[in-house]
């Protein structure tokens, strides 16, 4: 990931409940548009693979949805988890 997207309000995530108010793009397809539904994202807090929805809503993306993607697009998705991977232990580390 290069750059991070303040959202416009919060939202919680479906799977652990934490209020979600930023993204970031996926190192190489930085497009600086914001986010719109359907885009993926990750939780920072439970690592749990999201959708944009509507509304600035988050949902669950299946493993089902997960097996249909491109390889490429796969791969943005491994190195998305593993870039919120790296900033909960960033926030961990900075809380108090
Ligand atoms: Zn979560």
């Amino acid at each position: 990931m290069t750059r991070t997207f303040h959202l416009p309000g919060q939202a919680p995530c479906p799977e652990c409940g934490t209020l979600l108010d930023g993204a970031g793009w996926a190192s190489g397809i930085d497009t600086g548009d914001a986010p719109g539904v359907g885009d993926f994202t990750v939780c920072v807090d439970c690592l749990t693979i999201l959708r944009f929805g509507p509304g600035g809503t988050f949902a669950r993306v299946t493993p089902g949805e997960l097996a249909l993607l491109e390889p490429g697009m796969r791969k943005v998705v491994a190195d998305g988890l593993k870039f919120a991977a790296g900033f909960r232990e960033f926030r961990k580390a900075t809380k108090n």
